[in-house]
């Protein structure tokens, strides 16, 4: 039987955007786009044009993505044309393949909050779709507070849906914004709504706030509609919106979802679901839920004797999907099982093969385990694994040797009398036998070693002039006087290609000149610097 198509539509980067805390810069957002785009995510929602100078950056250049790129915004303003409404014109100028329009379907709100007729918000749901598809783009409507609008007056509700679908939005999106509805409610309502628009023009966006996001999802697909909006780790406002990271493999490994309905996740794209997962913790700087359902830690960890002995004989027993299918590892707490698999695969994932049973992968194993109980992150760090590794199993050159560096910080009265701070770094590094001093000045202690560091290399001067860092986040580990810290870099080159590096340390300024030169390092070994 032929399955049905359902489409997925991540707003992980607008609504999810909305959430305490998060603030997405322009570099996160590319990378968390990227991510979702190679998960095959069909629409990635990134931002509100016109709303914000990030946002309205993201959509001023092409990002040739596979996927939907998608620019958010809301219907004209009431009392104005469109010609008229800049914020209706900055979205339109959007650099996206689809726009979505959010407007109001509750009557209560468009008599409190928008103080219109009834029959005028209906009008200016019909214009601006219209408008939209008129600019050549795929046109949605997320339809606000729809449960809640079709509970009180649902002919209502049904007419603005309806408004947008007449004018040729491709999706119509039920929203439950406020997210108190309970999935027997969901199916019913979408079950009546499929009789008035097609269920291949229906969507679904919900909010989490009875612990019903991703069971709401599935209610309102059950019922018909075709496309599902959520967020990576169920990121969004108050108690987040669906989770994407649940509902993707719920829909793929389970039966009655997986023989209906299809998406364009492949199995091979869903085991890079974990990987995804803990990028967009490791941006937003912090800890991944560890007993996330698919891709936590926890989420396929063993402890204790009959137990790990049942999953020993057959995982089965005490597993419901394998974890590799979404790129987890099991994890057995008595024995490192687990992690030499997980060794072995990541070794692989970065083109390093090498027999099973080699005593180095053992090695490996437990100097990534004592790195990682003090503090290193492996996972957000391919580059500083991939050297650790090649360190260990093969032969990594030693380009340079930095004998010593110092920093300086300096704050003070400049000659207008402005309070500046300048920071100044001496590195002492040996180059081919010869010992060079460099110094650098930057807007702080980490810029102004990067700079130090990076003026005299001598002959590997041409392998890094394109090295760019572009990102530097800090963690603080553990609390207290003997708090450790760990810093992230990401670094690009010249054809933006990227990589993130690692470095632990009580110093802050340690932590980052660790993983500046993990960063150097790996970009010499992988443009093939010849060694000294
Ligand atoms: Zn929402």
């Amino acid at each position: 039987m032929a399955r049905e198509a359902l489409s997925l539509y991540d707003t992980t980067l607008r609504d999810g955007a909305q959430t305490q805390g998060v603030d997405f810069s322009l570099e996160d957002k590319l990378l968390i786009a990227e991510q979702l785009d190679g998960l095959g995510i069909d629409y990635v929602e990134a931002g509100y044009p016109g709303a914000n100078p990030t946002d309205t950056k993201f959509f001023g250049e092409d990002r040739k993505l596979g996927t939907r790129l998608t620019a958010f915004g809301m219907t004209k303003r009431p009392g104005r044309s469109i010609s008229n409404d800049p914020g209706f014109q900055a979205l339109l100028a959007a650099k996206a393949d689809a726009i979505c329009l959010v407007g109001k379907t509750w009557d209560f709100h468009v008599d409190v909050a928008l103080g219109i007729t009834l029959d005028e918000n209906l009008a200016g749901i019909k214009e601006s779709v219209e408008a939209v598809v008129a600019s050549g783009r795929e046109a949605l409507l997320d339809c606000e507070h729809f449960f809640d609008g079709y509970k009180a007056n649902p002919k209502y509700a049904l007419a603005c849906a309806k408004a947008a679908y007449d004018a040729g939005a491709r999706w119509v999106v039920l929203c439950d914004t406020n997210g108190g509805t309970l999935p027997e409610e969901i199916e019913a309502i979408v079950g009546e709504v499929v009789t008035h628009i097609p269920g291949d023009h229906l969507g679904i966006h919900v909010h989490n706030d009875t612990d019903n996001g991703v069971a709401n999802s599935l209610a309102a697909v059950r019922a018909g509609a075709r496309q599902i909006q959520g967020t990576l780790n169920g990121l969004g406002e108050r108690c987040g919106n669906a989770n994407l990271t649940s509902i993707i493999p719920t829909l793929m490994l389970k039966s009655d979802y997986a023989e209906r309905y299809e998406t364009k996740v492949t199995p091979e794209k869903l085991a890079t679901l974990t990987h995804a997962s803990r990028v967009l913790d490791e941006v937003l700087n912090r800890a991944p839920n560890r007993h996330a359902p698919y891709v936590g830690e926890s989420a396929f960890a063993h402890k204790g004797g009959i137990h790990v002995s049942a999953v020993q004989k057959d995982p089965r027993t005490y597993e419901h999907v394998p974890p590799e299918s979404v790129g987890n590892v099991r994890k057995l707490l008595v024995s490192d099982q687990g992690g030499r698999s997980n060794i072995l695969a990541q070794l692989d994932h970065i083109g390093i093969s090498v027999p099973k049973d080699d005593p180095r992968v053992g090695r490996l194993l437990d100097v990534v385990k004592e790195h990682e109980a003090v503090g290193y992150a492996y996972e957000a760090a391919e580059a500083s694994f991939e050297l650790l590794a090649r360190r260990m199993l093969g032969n990594v050159p030693q380009f340079f040797d930095v004998e010593s560096f110092r920093v300086m910080v300096e704050r003070r009265h400049n000659a207008v009398g402005d309070l500046v701070t300048i920071s100044e770094a001496t590195v002492k590094a040996r180059v081919n036998g010869d010992t060079v001093m460099s110094v650098g000045e930057g807007n702080g202690p980490v810029n102004a070693l990067d700079n130090a560091l990076r003026k005299d290399l001598g002959p590997y001067q041409s392998y890094i002039d394109d090295l760019e860092l572009v990102d530097y986040k800090v963690r603080i580990l553990t609390g207290g006087t003997d708090a450790v810290t760990r810093v992230l870099i990401e670094s690009r080159d010249g054809e933006g290609r990227r990589w993130f590096t690692v470095g632990v340390s009580p110093n802050i300024v340690d932590a980052s000149f660790e993983a500046l030169l993990d960063s150097i390092n790996y970009k010499l070994i992988r443009d093939g610097a010849p060694a000294p």
